[in-house]
């Protein structure tokens, strides 16, 4: 038989992985910070590899991936209603005509940053999890709404029946000090709101996050390896 050579780490490989960021986590943040590995182009061997640790949280991106590993980690490809194991975390850019197909799959949405998807969660998603995410770099043409908009756009989401769980930020890929200042930010802005959840930090700025209190770091790269084009 010939087998592919996909370059994907083995079922032990992610495990001993896994456990060894688990540890470092448990360490740095005294067992506050939390790990979501994040599949993102990788198949869906990947998030069988993180089943396979005794894990069940996995982060991804785009809808249709998404749904798409979902139904073939249910075995029936395309059935997008069957039970699944995973905890499935929306953390990329969502739109609102995605909400419907994600219902009842998706356990927290990440993502959620402007009034019009609030609402379309509200009326597709009703009483779902989410976490409100924030553009603390103040990049533009990036994902987030802007720290001012956050309290609004909670009070919203509260409003119609969402359970805002914390925020959400991205930081700012090679630059140590603008990741810290945007982390410290969403932290303090976390704790004035009275949200318990930060998912901060990714493969690049783990130690950063977790310095300022990410109860959740997503991480891809650092897991299964750099992603394939
Ligand atoms: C891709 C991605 C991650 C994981 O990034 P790595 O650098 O692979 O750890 C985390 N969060 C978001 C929003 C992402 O898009």
């Amino acid at each position: 038989m010939v087998v592919a050579n996909s370059g994907f780490p083995s079922r032990d490989e992610v495990a001993s992985r896994l456990e060894e960021l688990v540890d470092r986590l448990d360490r740095l943040s005294g067992g506050r910070t939390a790990l979501l590995p994040v599949t993102k182009a990788f198949g869906a061997e990947a998030v069988r590899s993180v089943l396979a640790a005794g894990m069940t949280d996995v982060g991804e991106n785009y809808a249709q991936e998404l749904i798409g590993k979902h139904g073939e980690l249910c075995g029936v490809p395309g059935n997008e209603d069957a039970p699944s194991l995973v905890r499935w975390h929306m953390i990329g850019g969502l739109q609102r005509n995605k909400v419907r197909r994600l219902v009842g799959i998706v356990s927290l949405w990440q993502t959620v940053d402007r009034p019009g998807l609030v609402d379309e969660m509200v009326r597709r998603a009703t009483g779902s999890r989410i976490l409100i995410q924030v553009n603390s770099a103040g990049t533009p043409g990036k994902g987030g709404c802007p720290p001012a908009d956050v309290e609004g756009l909670m009070a919203r989401a509260v409003d119609g029946g969402l359970e805002v769980a914390g925020l959400m930020t991205v930081g700012v890929m090679g630059d140590r000090d603008a990741t810290d200042a945007a982390f410290r930010m969403v932290s303090r802005l976390a704790d004035d709101l009275g949200l318990a959840e930060r998912s901060m930090g990714m493969s690049d700025d783990i130690e950063v996050a977790v310095e300022h209190g990410s109860t959740m770091v997503r991480v891809g790269r650092a897991l299964f390896g750099e992603r394939p084009l």
